[in-house]
C-alpha cells in the first residue's frame, strides 16, 4: 500500500519547533484598550501621542462619515479624495519637496519608491542596515534587472565607493535616516553630497525622522538643508509621529508623477482609508500648531537613556527617538521585555531575524507626554529586570 504523503502544512509545525528550540517564537498579544495610569508605554511607534489625540480621533471619525470607512478602490479608480490631495500638500509643504503621494502604508511607499526607478539600467546602494522593506524594494528591483550593492552601515566612503563601482546608467542611494533598532542617524548631507557628485537619487526611509527630526520634525530632508533638492527623495510612514497609518513619497514632482502611473505598490493596492488620511491630516496640523511637541520627545529619550546609563546598563545615546539597550543574548533579550512587560513597562525586543545574531536588545520608543516619574519608573524598572538586575 502507498504510504500517504504528509499534508502540505504539516512541515509548518516542524518550522514552528525550530524557531522555538532558537529562542525565536513570536507571538500576537492584544492590548488593552485601556492600559491603566500603571503603565508605562515604550514599546509602541506613537511618538508624539497623537494616535488617540481628541482632534486625531475626531476627524478619522469624520473623515469616515464623510468618505467612507475604507477607500473603496485603487487611486487610478474609486480611492481618490479631496483628502487624499490636501494631506499630500500639507505633508509636501511641510517636508519642503514639491510635491507627495500618500500610500496605504509606509512599506509599499517605500517599495514602490524603489522599485518604480528600478531596471536593467538601474544600480541601488543600499546600507547594510536598511528596513526589512527597503530590503524587500531592493529584492524586487534586483528581480527587474537591477544592480544591487551593499555598503558598510553608514559609512559615507563606502557608500561613495559603491556609487562609482555600480557601473550602471541611473544610480540611487538608498538609506534609512534615523536607523529603527539602534535609533542612530546617517549623515543625510554627507551622502547627499556624494549622490550630488556622482548624479545619482537619494532615496530615503525617513519613517522614525518624521516628527522627530529636522526644525519642527519636519523631517530629515529639513534636517539635511535638502529642502526643494531636486535629487533627493523620502519615503515616511504616517503611522508613527503621525499616530495614524498609511504611508508617503515626499520629492519632486516628476517623481510623484512617475510613481501615480508606475509604482505596482500604488495602481494595484487600494486607496489609503479616509479615516487615516483624516487622522494623519490632523495630527500634520496639530504638529505645526505646537512645534515644541519634538523637542519634548527629544528630552524624553535623553532622559531615559542618561538614567539607564548611570544605572549601569548599555543604553545608545539618542540621536532620535529611539533608545537600544544591549542584551546578552536572544533569550535574555525576550525574558527581559518580558518581565519589563510583567512590571508594568511595554518595551520593544528585537532579535535574529531582526537584528544578526549577537546583536539582540529591548529597544525603548520615548514618547512626548511621557512625565518625569514615569521616565524615573521605567529606568527603574528595567534596571531591575535586567540581566544584572536585583529583581530576579
Ligand atoms: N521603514 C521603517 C524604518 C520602519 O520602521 C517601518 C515600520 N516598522 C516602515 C518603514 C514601514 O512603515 P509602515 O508601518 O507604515 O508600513
Amino acid at each position: 500500500m502507498a504510504t500517504r504523503s504528509p499534508a502540505p502544512f504539516d512541515r509548518l509545525a516542524d518550522a514552528a519547533r525550530e524557531r522555538a528550540s532558537a529562542g525565536l517564537t513570536r507571538r500576537l498579544r492584544p492590548r488593552s484598550a485601556d492600559p491603566g495610569a500603571g503603565t508605562v508605554d515604550l514599546a509602541g511607534n506613537d511618538y508624539l501621542a497623537f494616535a488617540r489625540h481628541p482632534d486625531v480621533t475626531a476627524a478619522a471619525a469624520a473623515a469616515a462619515r464623510r468618505w467612507g470607512a475604507g477607500a473603496t478602490g485603487s487611486r487610478l479608480v474609486t480611492g481618490d479624495t479631496m483628502l487624499h490631495r490636501e494631506l499630500e500638500d500639507e505633508l509636501a509643504d511641510f517636508c519642503g519637496t514639491e510635491a507627495a503621494l500618500v500610500f496605504s502604508s509606509g512599506y509599499t511607499a517605500n517599495l514602490g519608491m524603489v522599485t518604480s526607478l528600478s531596471g536593467p539600467s538601474a544600480a541601488l546602494v543600499c546600507d547594510r542596515n536598511n528596513h526589512a522593506s527597503l530590503i524587500d524594494a531592493a529584492r524586487l528591483a534586483k528581480a527587474a534587472g537591477t544592480r544591487v550593492l551593499l555598503f558598510d552601515h553608514a559609512d559615507t566612503a563606502a557608500a561613495e565607493a559603491a556609487l562609482a563601482d555600480a557601473g550602471r546608467e541611473h544610480r540611487m542611494l538608498l538609506t534609512d535616516t534615523v536607523f529603527s533598532v539602534d535609533g542612530d542617524l546617517t549623515d543625510t548631507a554627507a551622502l547627499a553630497r556624494a549622490c550630488a557628485e556622482d548624479g545619482a537619487a537619494l532615496l530615503l526611509d525617513d519613517a522614525h525622522g518624521l516628527g522627530v527630526v529636522g526644525e519642527g520634525g519636519a523631517g530629515a530632508l529639513t534636517a539635511a538643508g535638502l529642502r526643494g533638492a531636486p535629487g533627493a527623495a523620502a519615503a515616511v510612514t504616517l503611522s508613527k509621529s503621525l499616530g495614524a497609518q498609511g504611508g508617503a513619497v515626499l520629492g519632486p514632482g516628476a517623481l510623484v508623477r512617475h510613481l501615480v502611473e508606475t509604482a505596482r505598490s500604488f495602481v494595484f493596492d487600494t486607496g489609503l482609508a479616509p479615516p487615516a488620511a483624516g487622522g494623519a491630516l490632523a495630527a500634520l496640523r496639530l504638529l505645526r500648531a505646537e512645534p515644541e511637541r519634538p523637542g519634548r520627545l527629544r528630552s524624553v529619550a535623553l532622559r531615559l537613556s542618561a538614567g539607564l546609563n548611570a544605572a549601569g546598563l548599555d543604553a545608545t545615546r539618542p540621536d532620535a527617538a529611539v533608545v537600544s539597550v544591549a542584551a546578552p543574548s536572544r533569550g535574555e533579550a525576550v525574558a527581559w521585555a518580558e518581565r519589563c512587560r510583567a512590571a508594568g513597562v511595554a518595551v520593544g525586543c528585537f532579535r535574529p531575524p531582526s537584528v544578526p545574531d549577537g546583536r539582540s536588545r529591548i529597544r525603548l520608543t520615548a514618547h512626548a507626554d511621557l512625565t518625569d516619574v514615569q521616565v524615573e519608573r521605567a529606568v527603574e524598572v528595567i534596571a531591575a529586570t535586567g540581566p544584572t538586575g536585583g529583581a530576579r
